[in-house]
């Protein structure tokens, strides 16, 4: 099969690798389509460490090509989407439902300590319990959005983040974007997406944001939220950026007793300061979401399934999988929104 192999940084090549067979309870999918996310693009240019020669590619829907001999809940042909994380089920977070925290886990092409070839690649093997069906009617584009989603809706569910509350998104790519559409319609009163490009905004209008801001525009986003909040700060900042500015920035946009979730992903060892004073004083609730745990994932797939989430506006560029490398540099650029790459798409 085909597959664009990272070899080290900036290392990439379109290589042949022998057929992926599946053991007794794996299955093989014929990729369709795989999202290109921010931490494959940090692992390329160098950013986020990773163990090379490696397959990249965690966002992949598809079609089951090959079962093993005991896989009973999907037959070929299936349309399915990718669950990257391989937990072991018997781990105290995983007992716990914490899938994403496993001690002994492995993730498909994604970013984690321990990566196995993933879905920038014509097929890809993974255990049966870590694909879920679609019905066929459903895109398969729309599927391989399916991850980043359940990351998501993961975000929203540990910041238990509720009807009425006011909320401020710091960047408005497809992940600020996904944030804005699932609370729009699970009923927070005021959402407020930062962004520096104009464009972004007028995406994030359309899908639900009751204000905009264009941090170069102004020179106070403090005051500006205020003005949109009758007087007040917000109930819950989301950080969907990464970066160590607008981590900071976060503080200074939430009131007395709210919340800030670091959901973008910073820098590894990257540090920052806040003022416990201030924490312990207003008891602010700083909180962290990685990934997204089983529970979560089927929650997306039922969400896409339903027709509940707009992605066409998101999807911006299709890349053949030849190109993957110049899908990579545009995102570096910030240029557009998500990106997938079309490896046997419809
Ligand atoms: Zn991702
Ligand atoms: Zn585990």
């Amino acid at each position: 099969m085909k597959a664009m192999v990272l070899d080290g940084v900036k290392q990439m090549k379109l290589v042949e690798l022998p057929d992926p067979e599946p053991g007794p309870d794996e299955v093989i999918v014929k990729v369709a389509y795989c999202g290109v996310c921010m931490t494959d693009v940090h692992m390329y240019f160098g950013e986020f460490p990773v163990k090379t020669p490696v397959v990249l590619g965690h966002e992949c829907s598809g079609i089951i090509s090959k079962v093993g001999k005991e896989v009973t809940r999907v037959s070929i042909g299936d349309h399915i989407a990718l669950n990257p994380i391989i937990h072991c089920g018997v781990c105290e977070y995983c007992l716990g439902g914490r899938t994403n925290l496993c001690e002994n886990g492995l993730v498909v092409g994604g970013a984690g300590e321990r990566i196995i070839n993933g879905a920038y690649a014509e097929y890809v093997k993974v255990p049966e319990r870590n694909v879920i069906k679609y019905d066929k009617h459903v895109p398969l584009k729309y599927s391989s959005l399916t991850e980043p989603l359940a990351c998501v809706i993961h975000g929203i569910r540990l910041t238990g983040i509720e009807i009425g509350n006011s909320v401020v998104i710091i960047g408005a790519g497809p992940i600020g974007l996904l944030f804005t559409q699932l609370l729009a319609i699970s009923g927070s009163s005021r959402i407020i997406v930062l962004d520096l490009k104009n464009e972004r905004l007028k995406v994030a209008e359309k899908m639900g944001a009751s204000h905009v801001i264009n941090p170069k525009e102004t020179n106070d986003v403090a005051k500006d939220i205020k003005e949109s909040l009758d007087g007040s700060l917000a109930d819950v900042v989301i950080e969907a950026v990464g970066s160590i500015a607008t981590v900071k920035e976060a503080f200074r946009y939430v009131k007395k007793g709210g919340k800030i979730l670091i959901f973008g992903v910073p820098p590894k060892g990257a540090l920052t300061t806040f003022s416990p004073f201030d924490v312990y004083f207003t008891e602010l609730k700083v909180i962290g979401a990685y990934a997204f745990a089983t529970e979560d994932f089927k929650k997306s797939v039922a969400m896409i399934s339903s027709n509940r989430v707009n992605l066409d506006p998101l999807i911006t560029e299709i890349y053949p999988l030849e190109q993957l490398e110049k899908a990579f540099e545009s995102a570096k650029r910030g240029d557009g929104l998500k990106k997938l790459i079309s490896v046997s798409g419809d």
